[in-house]
């Protein structure tokens, strides 16, 4: 495994914060499921990988292999609005740290990384970013809490299915390296996702998710060291400065965080995605997506969505996320309140200014991954008749209730002579019948616009057709997915996965594919704690 000796893992640099542990004695371990090409840009022999000695290294019981020390790390975090404490990795497995060329997460063109035009020299200069090995579903660590530290079959797919969509879409993301079968069953309550019947417990397959992140630094984490009044702070800001670029101060972490949260929520609402519990302990530093949880994409837009079970207020609602990724940047500020200056005053001073800035770089991101879904470029971020008439066609979208993901791709129909209306024609969640005057007043707007700033029909349908996937994991699709491979089948699971991971690519797989869930299943619903 290569590493960087310039810039030590996390066991290394901050010992306080990591337990060594090994994983459970899983009795028949075997791997499900491999990523081929993202093993291979770490540096993996994925044969190794699927050898005796590759599965003992993904399954946490590594230690005889060089550069492999599995630990737990430690983390605290605010749920639900509620400081909860010590949480830690109570079922995941910190397994090892290796070095890869930057962009495998989908970070890219943000601070301190090079987007893919810049340029580089040798192929060895370009293995410049470290990547965490993570392990989730390894059985309990010092953090369980009384859990029992494992995951189940079915949810490893799910995160494995959804974190690899995701990156396809362009998200920022943790990746999924491999799913492994523990062979032991677990209990675990079955839950029926569509409509509300009360849970029972059962034995399901239990499982493991191997996951790549260039980090797992949580807001979280920076409230655990600043409420334990140690000398470890300096070391976790300089970690966190190394690791993911920023400038080696307090400030310009939080102010780099500030922007890669909001770059990466903007992008959680133009693809539709709803995070569902959007915890401190689950809002990652690096600003890559993490913990696929009870998260879901959206099929009517609508900014009142929400799916998961435990959220019953809706503080993570889809419209809700931009709000809570801004009240969680303020407890990250909390917490290196005492590091950013050298008094109180002025601490506070900055740390307003640094917050302040978040609804304006969530806004102009959100306006520079919205516009190329219109058919205009990011370029325009800054012409008031592009942006008017992107938030003319967002209004449209949260009165109408269009599927979110098929309106977006049925706008191409305006750069190509179709047959029919299918903007016109899309079903409606809401206000039935005004649709289409209301969609063909804007088409209207949108042509004189693009006439205006000179985008040619071709170039509108070139930035539409990459910016507007035709597949994503819907709700309905991911859960018979699930359900086909939980009882041995994984067909359906295995061209879902292979849909999503190519979503612009289309007329490639089923229509069933694209269609929004059917009426009769009613409202979807995920579940935690899986
Ligand atoms: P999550 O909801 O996955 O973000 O987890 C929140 C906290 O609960 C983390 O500290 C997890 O490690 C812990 N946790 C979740 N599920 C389990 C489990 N089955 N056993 C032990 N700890 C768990
Ligand atoms: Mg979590």
């Amino acid at each position: 495994m290569s590493t960087s000796p310039n810039q030590p893992d996390l066991p290394t640099s901050i010992p306080e914060l990591a337990i060594e542990q090994e994983g459970f004695d899983a009795p028949s371990p075997s791997l499900v499921l491999l990523n081929d090409a993202l093993a291979t840009d770490l540096g993996f022999n994925p044969a190794w990988l699927r050898s005796e000695e590759g599965l003992r290294f993904l399954t946490g019981h590594g230690t005889e292999t060089p550069g492999s020390l599995p630990v737990a790390t430690a983390y605290a975090g605010h749920q639900f609005g509620n400081f909860a404490g010590l949480l830690g990795d109570g079922r995941a497995l910190l397994l090892a740290t290796v070095a890869g060329r930057p962009g495998l997460t989908g970070l890219k063109g943000q601070v301190g990384v090079p987007d893919k035009s810049t340029p580089t020299n040798a192929a060895a200069s370009q293995a410049t970013q470290l990547y965490e090995i993570q392990s989730k579903g390894t059985g309990p660590t010092p953090f369980s809490r009384g859990g029992d530290g494992k995951a189940t079959l079915t949810s490893a797919l799910r995160e494995y299915l959804i974190s690899e969509a995701m990156f396809a879409l362009g998200v920022p993301t943790t990746r999924a390296l491999a799913v492994i079968a523990t062979g032991e069953d677990i209990y675990r309550g079955s839950q029926i996702p569509f409509d509300e019947q009360p849970p029972t417990s059962e034995l399901q397959p239990g499982g493991i998710v191997v996951r790549v992140a260039t980090s797992h630094l949580r807001v979280g984490t920076f409230e655990l060291v600043a409420r334990s009044g140690s000398d470890t702070m300096p070391r976790l800001i300089n970690f966190a400065a190394a690791r993911h670029r920023y400038d080696e101060s307090a400030k310009r972490v939080l102010a780099g965080v500030v922007k890669r949260q909001a770059d990466l929520v903007a992008q959680w609402m133009t693809c539709g995605f709803v995070h569902g519990v959007m915890n401190t302990d689950n809002a990652s530093v690096s600003g890559e997506t993490i913990d696929y949880g009870p998260c879901a994409f959206l099929d009517a837009h609508d900014p009142r969505a929400v799916f998961s079970s435990i959220d019953s207020t809706g503080r993570y609602a889809f419209g809700a996320q931009p709000t809570v990724a801004g009240w969680n940047l303020g407890r990250l500020a909390e917490a290196l309140l005492p590091s950013l200056e050298e008094t109180p005053d002025d601490a506070l001073n900055t740390a307003r200014e640094i917050l302040g800035s978040f609804a304006d770089e969530f806004a102009s991101a959100l306006t520079r991954h919205w516009l190329p879904k219109i058919g205009l470029p990011s370029s325009l971020a800054d012409d008031p008749s592009a942006t008017k008439l992107l938030r003319q066609w967002q209004s449209l979208l949260v009165k109408f209730g269009p599927d979110h993901t098929n309106v977006h791709r049925a706008l191409i129909s305006l750069t190509v002579p179709t047959d029919g209306n299918p903007l016109a024609e899309m079903p409606i969640a809401r206000d039935e019948g005004q649709w289409p005057d209301a969609v063909a007043e804007w088409a209207r707007k949108w042509e004189s616009v693009r006439e205006k700033k000179g985008v040619s029909k071709a170039r509108a349908r070139e930035l539409m057709e990459a910016a507007n996937p035709v597949y994503i994991p819907r709700n309905h699709l991911v859960t018979e997915a699930l359900e086909q491979a939980g009882a041995g089948d994984t067909d359906l699971y295995l061209r879902l996965l292979e849909a999503v991971t190519h979503p612009f690519e289309a007329a490639n797989f089923p229509t069933e594919f694209t269609l929004p869930a059917p009426a009769e299943l009613g409202s979807f619903r995920s579940y935690c704690g899986t």
